[in-house]
């Protein structure tokens, strides 16, 4: 992150109040809304392999849950802030509530780096996280699940810890399982997929081919690598990926004119999606400065990482070539760069839209947990395509009836969404 002074929750909350103004809702409606209902921070004590305590903080927070439980990830990430917490926790109120499935929105995070902790010392972490907030979280309240470096492993070291305090078996209360322990077949593939799906949407309405296409994606995580292979499916061609390098602190991107290879980079990455820059120059890739991501003469550009990464400082490095920013990441695009890039010829997919497939899948898991009843990957994924493509085009309706940008779009019809559900429940 490059601007020191970007504060993810005034962004969102930047983002709310022309919402809010716009819909003309009343004093109550946004003081409502501009905060999280409720917030949990604690700490969690681990004893390290070493035999020393350390002190982790935490944090979970509720946006809303006026349309049904909390629902969002857990970031384990050595930047976390509780603003950060706070945003990621508002934007998954608009996300359930732009692809209208019954959930609100939550997010938890834990400060600390899972780069320098052991499996063991992980593992203690997920299931102190869920001592402290077990009487808060559960499948009627509030359903956690993975986010940046948080896996399917962590999720089940959760979930039982949940059973075990709670005696009995709720495999609804967190999503994003692994396969066979109540895990969802398709949910790995389901965000970066989901992205996609909205892409082709998108190119669809522009008319143009996917098969013409070239893409640069910033990150090499589950998102980006998922986008990545249903990208190629439907024809397009990634020629640059950039990726975190937690030996030298800093990001690098790989660039390959004739596409990079999914399966390659795989077989050269770490489980937190960094690519090994040696093995990569071996295989014919161009080594870049990470921050070259942006620059690529493509027709798209994918934000896969992190927030805050299109910002007024690199604005101007987007090629005059690009068409359409599918953000992947949750916030990558700082207001000012947002304001800036709407007087370009640009299309942007907004994140609570573009990367919701993940939050519709683990919907469909809880669905399955309920029935103790699961569905086949084509069956699951042919449902997150209907979901992904009806949000799609139901935004991009409403953007061109009421000349307005995909993203002011998908603000009005969610926040709307969420303002009728509390006001019904009597709430604002
Ligand atoms: N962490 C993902 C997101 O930001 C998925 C959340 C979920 O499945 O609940 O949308």
């Amino acid at each position: 992150m490059e601007n020191n002074s970007y504060n993810p929750f005034e962004a969102a909350r930047k983002q709310f109040d022309k919402a809010a103004d716009l819909l003309g809702l009343n004093k109550a409606a946004k003081d409502f809304l501009r905060s999280p209902v409720r917030e949990f921070h604690f700490s969690i004590p681990v004893r390290m392999d070493d035999g020393s305590k350390k002190i982790f903080k935490a944090f979970r927070i509720h946006h809303n849950d006026a349309r049904g439980p909390a629902k969002g990830g857990i970031r384990f990430h050595p930047m976390e802030t509780v603003d950060t917490v706070r945003a990621l926790s508002m934007w998954m109120t608009w996300k359930t509530s732009v692809v209208d499935i019954p959930l609100g929105g939550g997010k938890g995070g834990v400060i600390c780096d899972p780069h320098n902790l052991s499996m063991f010392e992980q593992e203690q972490i997920c299931r102190g996280w869920v001592r402290q907030i077990v009487k808060n979280i559960g499948p009627y309240s509030d359903i956690p699940a993975p986010d940046v470096m948080t896996s399917p492993q962590h999720m089940l070291w959760m979930l039982d810890e949940y059973e075990t305090i709670a005696g009995g078996k709720f495999p609804g209360t967190i999503t994003g399982k692994p396969l066979g322990m109540g895990g969802s077949e398709g949910r790995t593939e389901a965000t970066g997929y989901g992205v996609i799906i909205a892409l082709r949407e998108a190119l669809r309405e522009l008319k143009i081919k996917p098969e013409i296409t070239t893409a640069s994606i910033q990150g090499f995580g589950n998102v980006s690598q998922y986008a990545i292979e249903l990208y190629e499916k439907i024809g397009g061609k990634v020629i640059c990926v950039s990726s975190w390098d937690n030996n030298d602190k800093k990001s690098y991107a790989f660039r390959k004119k004739e596409g990079v290879n999914l399966k390659e980079l795989r077989e050269i990455s770490d489980t937190f999606g960094g690519i090994d820059k040696n093995k990569a120059q071996d295989l014919g890739y161009e080594l870049l400065d990470g921050e070259k991501w942006i620059e690529q003469e493509t027709d798209i550009l994918i934000p896969a990482a992190l927030e805050n990464q299109i910002t007024k400082n690199n604005i101007d490095k987007v090629n005059q070539r690009v068409k359409i920013i599918a953000e992947g990441a949750n916030g990558p695009t700082s207001p000012e760069a947002d304001t800036l890039l709407n007087k370009k010829d640009i299309l942007i997919i907004p994140d609570f839209l573009a990367n919701a497939g993940g939050v519709i899948c683990s919907y469909f898991e809880q669905v399955q947990n309920n029935m103790n009843y699961y569905w086949s990957k084509d069956e699951v994924l042919s449902k997150l395509d209907m979901k992904m493509t009806n949000a799609y085009a139901s935004v991009s309706n409403f953007s061109k009836q009421n000349n307005v940008n995909l993203r002011d779009a998908a603000y009005l019809i969610s926040v709307n969404r969420v303002a009728n559900a509390c006001q019904s429940r009597g709430w604002i």
